[in-house]
Parts: structure tokens; C-alpha cells; sequence
């Protein structure tokens, strides 16, 4: 049985519907992210949960037990805000201790939780500082320790690493990670970072105003977008109608005219000389229009008969390409995804599906 089960969730704010039909089974032990942009909900459910917040209809279970309208202090549920939200007349100690001291356990206990927590957080040696002396991420660091100084059932982290600035990020996204999979604690995570999800999740629900668009382990989120707001916000996928898609391969895909494909940057193929013939590609020519540098890639555009197409190399040698040559191009057929109506529910009894295998018999 899952360790979370959220059964129907709405939440409305006068007329304003934000969280609609929300169902989701998380395991226990299990990393999960809400991905989404702003104002689509992500904090609305986190505070649901957490109990900060009235569910409007909907059923909440952790275990096995109903906590849907429990107090949000019985819950056993420990949550980390963006802002740091410290004690600002607490020190580092008596921030982390702070929970604990108020169930009112033995204080050779509370003590050795707390060192622990501060141990684990790699914070030693600053537990007299108080909070204005410390750095954002440091902060941070004891928001975490004090929500898991008291051992919570789950862990709720709302967009905790957004105010940081991009390096230390990164550490702190692997940190959390690592404790995270210490504790076996079983974890909530809000971004509206498409790679920060990536690299921290087991499993990844991306919401698209107050729904949950699509479910899924980072990679099959990343190769398999359901509906064009998927591809969109996953990956920087071409998005393309039929009539331009068939306008690339020069075939005509009658039947499926109102559907989108969608093909990532990394999976077109350039290069100066045609390339081996094979019916599991399609093969066309452009013209280089654009190349800028993103780090280790160089990303092309490429138009091919006006329709431009984004395409990534890594950037190992000097620019490959330079803009008005004309190159050949290659995708194979799998990697051109039909992308659904924007629908969650069409997703879920349709799921997604390449070209290779929908136009079988064509
Ligand atoms: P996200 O965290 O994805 O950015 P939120 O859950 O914060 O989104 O907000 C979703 C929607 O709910 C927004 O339209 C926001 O204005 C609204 N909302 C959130 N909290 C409240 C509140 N306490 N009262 C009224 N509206 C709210
Ligand atoms: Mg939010």
C-alpha cells in the first residue's frame, strides 16, 4: 500500500479553483517533486498536506491513517520554506533544538538529536551564531536540520533552494539529496527548476494550473512528454503542426492532422555529408540560420523549407557550423514524439506514443 495517498484534492479560494481533482500514491522512503510553474498550485498542496491548509473536498491518508482534518501539529509532517523562517533572537542550536524542546523530551535526548541534525547538515561549529550572521544557504542548512531534528514521517520542502544563488545550489541540491536517502525519509519536493526535479526526484509530477499534467521517473518525463505543455516545459523539444512536420520528410500524415509532434534538440543530427541511407530515419536538408554557445552545447537553427529547427551538439571542437551552410540533417523515427491534446485525462488512457510504432502500416 502507498505510505502517502491523496484521493480527489480541490482546493478552492473563493472562485478561484486552484488545486482540481488531485489524486497521487507516494511510497515510502520516495523522492517526489511537484514541478510547475508559478501560481499553478505546488505550495497550495504542500500546505495541504501539511496541514497549514483546508482541503475544500478530497481525502488525505499517511500510513493508513485519515489526517485529512488533523491539526497540522499532529501530523508528524516537517516543512521547509523558501524563506529561511529561523528564530531571529535563536541561535543555531536553539533554532534546531526548538522542536524538540517543546515535546518536552529528557534534555540529554534533546541534545543529542540536535548535534546529530547539525552533524548532518555540516553546520558544526556554528551553533552560537544566530541567523542574520549567516549566509543563505547556512540558513537554509538549519531550517532543514530543525525539521528533521524531530524525525517527521514526511518531509515537505517548498522551493527551499530558490533563493540561492546557482553553484551553491547545486551542492545544497546534492546534500539534500544524500541526507534525504540517509534518513529514508520520505520526501516532498516543490521546484519550478526543470533540472533541478531532474536530478533530485524518483518521481516527478508535473502540474499545469492546479492538475497534474503528467507522472513520471525523470527520464521517462524528459524522453516521453505526453502533451505539448510537457514538451514544452521539459526539455526545449521542437514542437511542431503535421503540415510542417510533413513538410521536413515529405510524407503526408493525413490521418493524424490535428496531433503535434515534438523532437529534442539532442536527437537531430547535422552534418555536412549525407547520411547513410536507413528506413528507421528521416533524412532532409537546411540552412544553418543561428548557433549560440549554452555551455558545453552549441545549440543550431536550422531552417528546412521555413520550418526552424532547434538542434544540440556538444560543443567539443571549435563552431561546427557556421550560419547560411547548408547541412543534412537526420532524426530517427522513435524520437518523433506525437504529442496528445492537452488534456490530463486523454494522457493517462492514451499515454505517449512515437511515430515509429503510431504510423506502422503507412
Ligand atoms: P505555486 O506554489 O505553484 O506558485 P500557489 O499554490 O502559491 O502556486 O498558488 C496557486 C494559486 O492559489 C494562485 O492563484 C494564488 O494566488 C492562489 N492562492 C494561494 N494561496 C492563497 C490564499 N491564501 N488566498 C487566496 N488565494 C491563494
Ligand atoms: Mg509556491
Amino acid at each position: 500500500m502507498p505510505y502517502i495517498q491523496l484521493k480527489n484534492l480541490n482546493k478552492t479560494f473563493g472562485k478561484n479553483h486552484v488545486l482540481k481533482n488531485i489524486s497521487m500514491d507516494i511510497e515510502k522512503g520516495q523522492f517526489v517533486t511537484l514541478l510547475g510553474p508559478s501560481g499553478c498550485g505546488k505550495s497550495t498542496l504542500l500546505r495541504c498536506i501539511a496541514g497549514l491548509e483546508d482541503v475544500t473536498s478530497g481525502t488525505i491518508l499517511l500510513g493508513s491513517e485519515d489526517i485529512t482534518h488533523k491539526s497540522a501539529k499532529n501530523r508528524k509532517i516537517g516543512m521547509v520554506f523558501q524563506q529561511y523562517s529561523l528564530f531571529p533572537n535563536m541561535n543555531v542550536y536553539d533554532n534546531i533544538a526548538f522542536g524538540l524542546k517543546m515535546k518536552k523530551i529528557d534534555k540529554k535526548e534533546i541534545e543529542k538529536k540536535a548535534r546529530d541534525a547539525i552533524a548532518m547538515v555540516g553546520l558544526e561549529g556554528k551553533e552560537n551564531e544566530y541567523p542574520s550572521h549567516l549566509s543563505g544557504g547556512q540558513q537554509q542548512r538549519v531550517a532543514l536540520a530543525r525539521s528533521i531534528v524531530t524525525e517527521p514521517k514526511v518531509l515537505l520542502l517548498d522551493e527551499p533552494l530558490s533563493a540561492i544563488d546557482a553553484k551553491l545550489r547545486k551542492s545544497l541540491q546534492s546534500e539534500i539529496k544524500k541526507i534525504q536517502s540517509q534518513l529514508g525519509i520520505t520526501t516532498i519536493f516543490v521546484t519550478h527548476d526543470q533540472n533541478e526535479a531532474m536530478v533530485m526526484s524518483d518521481i516527478i509530477h508535473l502540474f499545469n494550473n492546479g492538475t497534474i499534467e503528467q507522472s513520471g521517473s525523470p527520464v521517462s518525463m524528459y524522453t516521453s512528454p505526453s502533451t505539448k505543455f510537457a514538451a514544452s516545459f521539459i526539455g526545449h523539444y521542437n514542437i511542431l503542426t503535421m503540415e510542417e512536420f510533413s513538410t521536413l520528410v515529405g510524407c503526408d500524415f493525413e490521418k493524424m492532422q490535428e496531433k503535434l509532434i515534438a523532437i529534442r534538440p539532442e536527437v537531430l543530427d547535422i552534418s555536412l555529408k549525407p547520411f547513410e541511407r536507413d528506413e528507421k530515419t528521416y533524412q532532409f536538408t537546411g540552412i544553418v540560420v543561428d548557433n549560440i554557445p549554452h555551455g558545453n552545447v552549441l545549440r543550431y537553427t536550422i531552417d528546412v523549407n521555413g520550418v526552424k529547427l532547434r538542434s544540440d551538439v556538444l560543443f567539443r571542437s571549435f563552431r561546427l557550423f557556421e550560419n547560411g551552410t547548408p547541412v543534412y540533417l537526420c532524426v530517427e523515427k522513435r524520437n518523433c514524439l506525437i504529442l496528445s491534446d492537452n488534456s490530463a485525462a486523454e494522457i493517462v488512457s492514451s499515454g505517449c506514443r512515437n511515430l515509429a510504432s503510431a504510423t506502422e502500416g503507412f
